[in-house]
Formats: C-alpha cells, sequence, structure tokens
C-alpha cells in the first residue's frame, strides 16, 4: 500500500540525490540523547530515519548524542536500544558521540589553526550580553582577536583542566552581525568537571550540541541528517563548520516532530512525572514512551502503522491520540485471543443443570482468524454474568436478560430467567434461570432466535483477576500550553483498578499473546502479575468512547 502512496518530501530529495548519482547508499542515523526513555515523538524519528534506508538501500546508525555529561545515564542507553529493537529495526553500527572526542578536539585544534577560533575568557552571562537581539548586532568580545598561539596555549590548558568550570569557553569566530544569533560566535566547547557515563573523568572539557552533532555526522558520512524543525536555524552553522572544517559533507533536513494530544511528548516533562511520581516509572502503561506502550500493550506493527499513517510535514499540527488507537485496535483485532471475563458479577443459577456437575464448552479463540481453533470452557450451573446485563423491569427492546426473557450465554446455551432474589435492599443477589440442553452453540436444535449473547464465567471455576483500566493522563488536549504548571493539568482519573472474574484459561495467559475480554476491550499480562494473582492492563477499549463520556 505504502507503494502507491505519493512520496513525502524526504523520499523526493532521496530519489533526486539517487538519480542524480550524488551517493551509491544512503545512510542515516536515529541519535537520542540517553537522557531519558524513548516516547512516540522518538518512534517517528526511528520509523523515518530506518524507514528511508530500507526503503532505498544503505544503512541506519544507532548514536548516542552523550555530550552532556551530567544528565546521561547507562540506564537510558539500555531502554533505547530495547526500544528501537522492540519497534523492529537493527541499526548497522552502534555508536556514541563520546568516542568522537577525541577526534572532536582535533577539529577545534584545526579551527585555532585556521584563524576560525578563539578562547573568550567571558563568563556565559557577560557573553550573552554582548550577543545582540534578533534586531540588533551583537558586539565582538575583546578577546576576539588572540593569536592562534595564544588559543591554541590556553586550548590545551582547559583541556587538562586548569581553568575553572565556565571561566573560559572556545567559540566559532563568525559574524557577531549576523541576522542568525547561532552564527554570532557560538561557544563550541566548554569547561566542566562532570563525570561521564562512558569517559568517566578523562575529560574537563566538553563539545557544544552544534559542534557535536554535524561532526558525528560527517565522521559517519551519514548522507541524510534528518532532525525536527527547530534545528532550521542551526542549519548554517551546521554547513559553516563542516565547510570550514573540510570534512564529508552531511546535509542536514528538518521535518516537524510528533504532537499528540492529551499528553507531553519531551523528556524533561516525563522525568518530572517519574521524579514527582505522579506515573509509576517511564513504563507506566499512561506513559506515552515506548516502554509505556508495550507494557500497555500496544504492538509495534500497530505503532508503525500509524508513523507511516500520520507521515512527514513540514509544518507542525498536533495529531489526535484516536488515531493512534484505532491503529492499536485496528491490530488487536486481528491477533487477540477472546476471552471471558465478568467485571461486576450477578450470579445467575441454572435450576435444570445437574447439581455439582460441569462440562467443557469450545469456544473460538479468535474469529478473525479461521487458523486459531478453539479453546476450552468450563461450564456449571453456578454462573456470573455482569450486572448490568440484567434488567428487572426493562425498556421495550432491551435485549439483554430480564424476567421471562431468553439470551444466549456466549459459546454456551440459551437461558431463560425465571426468578429472582433480593436482599433486604431489593438489590438482586441471584437469578434463577432455566438452560434448554438442545440450544448448545454449534450443535442448536431448538430453533429459538435470540437477540442478546452475554459473556459470562463458571462460578467454581472462575479466577480472580486485577484490571487495570487507563484512561487518558491529562484532561486537557494540549496541557503545555495552558495555564501555570501542566502538571496541573493531570487526569485524576487515568487509573481505575478493577477485580474481576476470569474464564480459567487465562491462568495460562503470556505477555507473548493479546486478549479481548469479550464486550470489554483489549487487555495484556502486566510484568506484576503472579501465578497467584493475574494482572492485566487495558490496551484499548473496543470502540473509542472519549468522544461519547463529553469530558
Ligand atoms: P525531548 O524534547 O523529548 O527531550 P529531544 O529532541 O531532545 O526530545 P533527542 O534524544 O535529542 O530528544 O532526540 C532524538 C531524535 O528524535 C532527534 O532526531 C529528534 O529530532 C527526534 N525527536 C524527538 N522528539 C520528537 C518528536 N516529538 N517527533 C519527531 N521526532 C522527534
Ligand atoms: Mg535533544
Amino acid at each position: 500500500m505504502s507503494d502507491e502512496k505519493s512520496l513525502n518530501f524526504l523520499e523526493e530529495i532521496i530519489e533526486e540525490d539517487l538519480k542524480a548519482g550524488k551517493y551509491t547508499q544512503i545512510i542515516t542515523r536515529f541519535p537520542p540523547e540517553p537522557n531519558g526513555y524513548l516516547h512516540i515523538g522518538h518512534a517517528k524519528s526511528i520509523c523515518l530515519n530506518f524507514g528511508l534506508t530500507k526503503k532505498y538501500g544503505g544503512y541506519t546508525n544507532l548514536r548516542f548524542d552523550d555530550t552532556n555529561p551530567s544528565t546521561e545515564e547507562t540506564e537510558y542507553v539500555e531502554s533505547i536500544k530495547e526500544d528501537v529493537e522492540w519497534l523492529g529495526f537493527d541499526w548497522k553500527n552502534e555508536l556514541y558521540a563520546s568516542d568522537y572526542f577525541d577526534t572532536l578536539y582535533e577539529f577545534a585544534v584545526k579551527l585555532i589553526k585556521k584563524g576560525l577560533a578563539y578562547v573568550d575568557d567571558m563568563n556565559s552571562e557577560q557573553i550573552a550580553e554582548l550577543k545582540g537581539t534578533p534586531t540588533e548586532p551583537g558586539k565582538e568580545s575583546p578577546f576576539r582577536n588572540r593569536t592562534v598561539e595564544e588559543n591554541l596555549d590556553l586550548f590545551r590548558r582547559m583541556k587538562e583542566g586548569e581553568f575553572e568550570d565556565g571561566s573560559r569557553t572556545l567559540r566559532a569566530k563568525i559574524d557577531m552581525a549576523s541576522p542568525n544569533m547561532h552564527m554570532r560566535d557560538p561557544i563550541i566547547y566548554r569547561i566542566k568537571r562532570t563525570h561521564h557515563h562512558r569517559t568517566g573523568d578523562d575529560w574537563a572539557i566538553y563539545p557544544m550540541y552544534d559542534f557535536a552533532h554535524g561532526q558525528s555526522d560527517s565522521i559517519e558520512n551519514i548522507t541524510h541528517s534528518i532532525c525536527t524543525l527547530e534545528f532550521v536555524p542551526h542549519r548554517p552553522l551546521y554547513d559553516w563548520l563542516i565547510e570550514n572544517l573540510e570534512i564529508y559533507p552531511s546535509k542536514q533536513y528538518e521535518f516537524a516532530r510528533l504532537n499528540l494530544n492529551y499528553t507531553v511528548l519531551s523528556k524533561r516533562k516525563l522525568i518530572q512525572l517519574v521524579n514527582e511520581k505522579h506515573v509509576t516509572g517511564w513504563d507506566d502503561p499512561r506513559m506515552p514512551t515506548i516502554s509505556g506502550f508495550r507494557r500497555r500493550g500496544y504492538t509495534p506493527e500497530s505503532i508503525r502503522n500509524f508513523c507511516d499513517r500520520i507521515g512527514v510535514a513540514k509544518r507542525e499540527n498536533i495529531i489526535d491520540i484516536g488515531l493512534l488507537e484505532f491503529f492499536i485496535r485496528e491490530h488487536l483485532n486481528k491477533i487477540a485471543l477472546r476471552r471471558m471475563v465478568v467485571f461486576d458479577p450477578v450470579k445467575v443459577s441454572v435450576t435444570n443443570y445437574p447439581a455439582g456437575q460441569s462440562e467443557i464448552i469450545k469456544g473460538e479463540e479468535n474469529p478473525e482468524d479461521p487458523n486459531a481453533g478453539t479453546r476450552d470452557i468450563e461450564f456449571s450451573g453456578e454462573l456470573y454474568i455482569e450486572r448490568e446485563d440484567f434488567m428487572e423491569n426493562p425498556p421495550k427492546k432491551y435485549f439483554r436478560l430480564s424476567p421471562g426473557q431468553m439470551v444466549r450465554l456466549k459459546s454456551a446455551y440459551i437461558i431463560r430467567c425465571d426468578d429472582v432474589v433480593k436482599d433486604n435492599k431489593g438489590e438482586v443477589t441471584e437469578i434463577k434461570c432455566t438452560y434448554l440442553p438442545e440450544s448448545k452453540s454449534g450443535a442448536d436444535t431448538s430453533g429459538i432466535n435470540v437477540r442478546g449473547t452475554l459473556h459470562w464465567v463458571s462460578v467454581p471455576h472462575a479466577v480472580n483477576v486485577e484490571l487495570r483500566l487507563y484512561d487518558r493522563l491529562f484532561k486537557v488536549e494540549d496541557p503545555s500550553n495552558e495555564d501555570g504548571d501542566f502538571k496541573d493539568y493531570l487526569n485524576p482519573h487515568s487509573l481505575d483498578v478493577v477485580n474481576a472474574y476470569a474464564e480459567p484459561g487465562l491462568l495460562d495467559a503470556s505477555a507473548e499473546e493479546r486478549y479481548q475480554f469479550l464486550r470489554k476491550g483489549y487487555f495484556y499480562l502486566d510484568k506484576d502479575s503472579t501465578k497467584e494473582k493475574l494482572v492485566f492492563n487495558r490496551t484499548a477499549t473496543l470502540r473509542d468512547d472519549w468522544a461519547k463520556k463529553g469530558k
């Protein structure tokens, strides 16, 4: 299907480049900073970068952009690798910008030697003061015209740890009057004595993002360096550095980041939710992280289909989270195993079923998949159905159970309600029914057609399960754009825990499978689950009922 779609702007560029013979293979990279877990926005970038090299031949590197030692951790590196793999992509090389620290240092020396970089003794406030504004040119630093020798000596001593953190920087010597603020002698190295997750205490200076990113691209011969729109104003600096360092000419292209409503997609914000315990962790099933979605039961296929469908644009917009859920449901409907679970039970006694007996009923594993086969379900004379599936005084056209009315129990028999038992508060505690032995599903000779089909479980066989029902994490569409703190807009009802009764086959549930609890939604086994206490996450409801609820 994707072949029939028109090309996106990056595919157009690549096809032209290939036609012009510019490259023999396409090389891209996915460059996360290991300062948090990946979110669904990153999935878009992953699908894009890996998708392009898959389509056009070539490969994609996984490069950790680890030049800011104070926020980066090995835990994040591991989680990022797990997530990219889970999404179904293989990287060619696992690389780290920190592996290039020696080369980057040499690049900086080269710029100094060309008279294109200088050591500035001003601190960051003084530098900011002279920077000017977008409409007003900046002023040159008094240290701008140091000799090459002096700069080489000072830069070496910065590296050797002779100076205080923040007391000096290395700046590219470009143009303090440039209309582009990024070209006004940007800082390319700073002194920062912080332990790095890979290089330890080897370095007292670290390159700035702009001096590491494009240079790393170039070292790896990246042909198309794809990033999000906020880097458009960085592109002249990206090109200037590559040109003046005379290194491989990687090219930067920008696309619109993914924004999703009812959530936040920013590691800086997500980390607050984790640290302040608004969620149980990065993989809380309410989080828009890849690990959260995985735990919730989303499939890699559905996330990839979603990313494919939203495409790549050059203008920012907000995607409805309902679209993501649509792709989840579409996939789960095809693969989920059907099971019966009663959430809010009321007891049904089948008075003409032999007391103390039970039998095995065959139920479909998945009606959408002819090869899925059947499962065994225990049936007996004591059953639970949903309380909401019974009404003592029903309106017209009520097809569920009510006095005198017949319904089919899914995969089993037709029953008729004969009588109800109530407690002293008037609440129904038991529904007395009779069943039609000749109405068994698959061998029904009763000749009776009923309109309602109910899910049920056998009381003596039922197993207790904990269900975690999730709702949107935020109660407003764009929490980052509201007054005050985005966390003021968390949905207080984003998690509801329910104890329910399940058919005993669920004791064999595994994280390899997805389940549909009939009429209730899609569910996935949680990692908190034990043999004694089964725990399932609701991945999605069967239909999108958010709009209906009128929240
Ligand atoms: P965050 O603001 O969440 O920290 P980031 O851009 O700083 O995101 P990086 O680790 O630097 O995170 O991102 C790795 C890659 O993923 C970058 O190329 C970045 O442009 C891309 N990316 C990040 N967020 C999104 C998003 N919402 N949509 C598309 N791509 C994204
Ligand atoms: Mg970043």
